[in-house]
């Protein structure tokens, strides 16, 4: 394996998948299972952080009438509640994982402390940061970031639905074309938009790699942690 600890990062958006009527796609969970099982069986160290787009996203907030701080706070408890279908989802799949937040709530998970994330990780445990950061103004892209630089982790993976970063949107434009690595500086002066502004300066300040490559393609993650060309590598 090239990475021993990484940082996953999921989005919340992506965990809807095709429902309608809920904010959780089981089908999706047990496919995240299946990946992060067949990392950890390979001995990997493996830290996740969720987002928490698919409830509710602090920028919505000012529409509805409700104060952005407010919002942000209701952004944060919706990766809470993603976390804990993902670790109610891991733990049956047969994996041990804490689920650890920014913000407490002792009755549902522990408070994140440091050097306790980085003794669970090392005892094989599977970590997942709720909460983000615990602050408003941050999303759970810096909180990815964040944690990752903290717990040493030696990349963050931030699984989309594409499987990496292009010239352009590829959605939209069909010309678009992949990079496979890229430098930081490449990056910022191409305003690839890989993470927010905060995350992004955080991975380039502490020299921690980024790979950004496609969650829903069966193997990948696997295949990453090994080293393998299947997304696009910023360092
Ligand atoms: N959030 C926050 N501070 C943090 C992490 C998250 O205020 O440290 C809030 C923010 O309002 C954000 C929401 O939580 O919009 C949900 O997270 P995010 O949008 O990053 O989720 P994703 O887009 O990955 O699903």
């Amino acid at each position: 394996m090239k990475y021993k600890r990484i940082l996953l990062k999921l989005s919340g958006e992506a965990l809807q998948g095709r429902q309608k009527n809920t904010n959780i796609d089981t089908n999706i969970l047990e496919q995240y299972c299946d990946e992060i099982k067949a990392l950890r069986e390979q001995g990997v160290e493996i830290a996740i952080v969720i987002g928490g787009g698919n409830i509710f996203r602090g920028g919505q907030a000012e529409a509805l009438g409700i104060d952005r701080v407010q919002g942000d706070y209701m952004g944060m408890l919706a990766t809470v509640i993603n976390a804990m279908a993902l670790q109610s989802a891991l733990e049956r799949h047969g994996m041990y994982t804490r689920l650890m937040a920014g913000i407490k709530m002792e009755q549902v998970c522990e408070p994140f402390i440091r050097r306790r994330a980085i003794r669970h990780l090392e005892k094989g445990r599977i970590v997942i940061f709720g909460a983000g950061i615990g602050n408003p103004y941050f999303t759970t892209d810096s909180t990815a970031s964040l944690r990752a630089i903290e717990v040493q982790a030696d990349v963050v993976l931030k699984g989309t639905r594409v499987d990496g970063v292009y010239t352009k949107d590829p959605e939209k434009y069909p010309d678009a074309v992949k990079y496979n690595t890229l430098s930081f500086q490449e990056a910022y002066e191409k305003n690839l938009n890989i993470m927010d502004m905060t995350a992004f300066t955080l991975c380039m300040e502490n020299k921690l790699p980024i790979i950004v490559f496609d969650m829903n393609q069966k193997g990948n993650l696997l295949k990453i942690a090994k080293g393998e060309n299947a997304g696009t590598l910023i360092s």
